[in-house]
């Protein structure tokens, strides 16, 4: 049986990874501090006998005793409310952790896969963004944290396949959405339902005009399982193409939500990219891959899921979403 270790793994794309792994008969480390992580997420897995979880920092040193054949680096904050509210823990996971995870790598001889992400490319001058473009970057804005560790974090992957031949692939993650994301991680489509279920009123920031393209997670998960077992070591872009003005997507959940609200316009936050989209051409020439869900679909589904949390979530997800903007 192969073994992998997900760091991130009670988040909600690295419990959706351990789901898919112990799907194809391996066994499953989980690994998270819980800071962002939630045990609900994998509360499911607990029962199985290949499954374990370690309720650990992976910024601090990680011991894992047995083989491993897989380390997939998934642990971070990863929505500007949450790397606003905690920047230092978002650079020293996407520095001193993936330092421990490549370690951990040469001892075991295990292939490294990371979570990188579309924030590598700022607020792009270039577009769709394919992965030749090296990105318009604020170092020092509020999204700076984030995205120059995820920008190290490749950085450092790729020095350690040069340098010490270690196996590693890098999968730069667009905007990705479905069950088990957080109410009150501040992300657009959260924040819509969210308000949607309490009755107020949707807040768009800036006029609305800003783009992003929404990638189901089952779509994004399979193409980060097959980028796992390519033998290609350069970033690829995972993401659905199919871009939308954020306006639209407000739209978009009105009408699946069927509220009887508006949408609001608030001031657009600092640093908010203008259009992003992405350039897949790679992920179809070397995975095979595209993504299949669509919208409609996926947000049906995203949506049932909310739903079913219970309505003091709703509300605490509103009061931690002000607290957070303070
Ligand atoms: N956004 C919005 N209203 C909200 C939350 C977000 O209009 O309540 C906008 C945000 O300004 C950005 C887009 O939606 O332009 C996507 O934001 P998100 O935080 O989901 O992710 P990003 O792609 O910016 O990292």
């Amino acid at each position: 049986m192969k073994r992998v270790l997900i760091t991130g793994g009670a988040g909600f794309l690295g419990s959706h990874l351990c789901d898919r792994f112990i799907k194809e008969g391996y066994h499953v480390i989980a690994m998270d501090n819980l800071i962002t992580g939630d045990l609900r997420n994998i509360e499911h897995l607990f029962k199985l006998p290949n499954f374990e979880f370690y309720h650990h920092d992976v910024s601090k040193f990680i011991h894992v005793p047995g083989e491993l054949d897989y380390i997939l680096h998934f642990a971070s904050p990863a929505s500007p409310i949450d790397y606003l509210k905690i920047p230092i823990q978002t650079l020293k996971v996407g520095s001193l952790g993936i330092h421990n995870c490549l370690g951990l790598a040469r001892v075991k001889n295990a292939r490294v896969l990371i979570a990188s992400t579309s924030e590598v490319y700022g607020d792009p001058n270039v577009h769709p963004q394919p992965e030749e473009y090296w990105g318009n970057v604020n170092p020092v804005g509020p999204r700076g944290v984030y995205d120059e560790a995820k920008r190290f974090q490749e950085a450092i992957t790729m020095a350690y396949h040069t340098y010490h031949g270690l196996e590693t692939r890098i999968v730069r993650i667009f905007n990705t959405y479905g069950p088990r994301m957080r109410l009150n991680d501040g992300r657009v489509l959260p924040a819509f339902i969210g308000q949607a279920l309490r009755g107020e009123d949707l807040t768009v920031f800036g006029d609305g005009s800003q783009t992003r393209s929404f990638c189901y997670v089952d779509d994004l998960v399979e193409g980060i399982y097959r980028l796992l077992l390519s033998d290609y070591a350069q970033p690829v872009n995972i993401g659905n193409p199919v871009e939308i003005t954020i306006k639209q997507f407000g739209e978009e959940i009105i009408k699946l939500t069927g509220t009887s609200q508006k949408l609001i316009l608030k001031p657009l936050p600092v640093d908010d990219p203008k259009q992003r989209q992405p350039d897949i051409t790679k992920a179809k020439e070397i995975l095979g891959w595209e993504p299949k869900v669509s919208r409609e679909e996926g947000l049906k589904i995203t949506y049932d899921y909310f739903k079913s949390l219970p309505e003091e979530e709703l509300y605490a997800a509103a009061y931690n979403r002000e607290f957070a903007k303070k």
